[in-house]
């Protein structure tokens, strides 16, 4: 097992932990070394420090940044950045604008499509109203009763082709990485297994035209083994790590006790050829 986890949200983004309560509970699952990695906003990552400091875990600053590229959505996961960078701070600070209007717009969609009143109760949600997200209006959309969970939510409306899905334009690909990277941190490209399934799946050319940019932009790492992958796609993206040089990184990607299919820090070992992305800092530190 794995006691590094270096991918989870707290309720600065769609978690429902705050930061203290999310390294609290990693350090009662034997994390070790633990990164906070919220959507958008680095908000978190003074408590969850404070916090990791307190209980003798190592805690490495994190984010999880929105990208469009091509017709597909894309997390980019930054480790070990220095959240006080102006040229991230900005960045994330346009993203996270552009979240006030989105959630505007899917109130107003589900609205026709019969369903009122969510913009409200989806805010109740979100205990940092910057980051309004897909998610806080699924916990709403289930307290109201129009599905029975989170999951269910997503299928019906909130995702292509459904009522409550709005197109977005998130940052570009190449800025993500370049703010990741002044900032001092490692570009790592998460769970490339969510881009290849599901109704906007990648195909394996445009996933290897996409390892490609990425690495071509200055991206350094690629999450193997994730949450949200099955054991089969850790030694595909394993992989495709070795063929592009990549870091390889872990992490539950972790959202609440409630909804997550991993908790936190219960993470099978990486195959045997990964290089970890840890050793890029650990390195820099001797
Ligand atoms: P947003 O950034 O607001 O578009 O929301 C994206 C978030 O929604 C992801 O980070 C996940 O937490 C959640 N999410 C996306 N797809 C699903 C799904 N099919 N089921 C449950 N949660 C999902
Ligand atoms: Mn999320
Ligand atoms: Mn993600
Ligand atoms: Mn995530």
């Amino acid at each position: 097992m794995l006691d590094y986890d270096l991918h989870c949200h707290s309720n600065v983004s769609d978690g429902t932990l705050t930061p203290t309560e999310l390294v609290e509970r990693a350090a009662g699952r034997d994390v070790k070394v633990l990164a906070l990695t919220d959507h958008d906003d680095v908000a978190g990552l003074a408590d969850a420090a404070q916090a990791a400091a307190r209980l003798d875990m190592e805690f490495i600053n994190g984010v999880e940044i929105s990208v469009s590229w091509r017709k597909h959505t894309l997390h980019i996961v930054g480790l070990n950045i220095y959240p006080k960078n102006p040229v991230l701070a900005e960045g994330l600070r346009v993203i996270r604008s552009g979240r006030r209007q989105r959630a505007v717009l899917m109130a107003e969609s589900l609205a026709r499509s019969g369903i009122g009143g969510v913009l409200e109760g989806a805010y109740r949600y979100a205990a940092n109203p910057d980051i309004i997200g897909r998610t806080h209006f699924a916990r709403y959309l289930v307290e109201a009763g129009h599905c029975k969970d989170v999951r269910s939510v997503f299928n019906r409306y909130l995702v292509k082709g459904k009522p409550g899905y709005v197109p977005h334009q998130w940052a570009e690909l190449k800025d993500a990485i370049s703010w990741i990277r002044a900032s001092g941190g490692v570009a790592v490209l998460a769970h490339p297994g969510r881009y290849t399934a599901g109704r906007n799946a990648m195909g394996k050319t445009t996933l290897l035209e996409l390892l490609q940019e990425f690495v071509d932009l200055g991206g350094q790492g690629i999450e193997v083994v994730s949450g949200s992958h099955t054991p089969p796609q850790f030694a595909e993206f394993a992989r495709y790590a070795q063929e592009f040089h990549l870091l390889c990184s872990c992490g539950s990607d972790f959202h609440g006790p409630e909804e997550s299919y991993r908790d936190l820090g219960r993470l099978p070992d990486f195959p045997m050829e990964c290089r970890p992305v840890w050793t890029y800092w650990e390195k820099a530190a001797v």
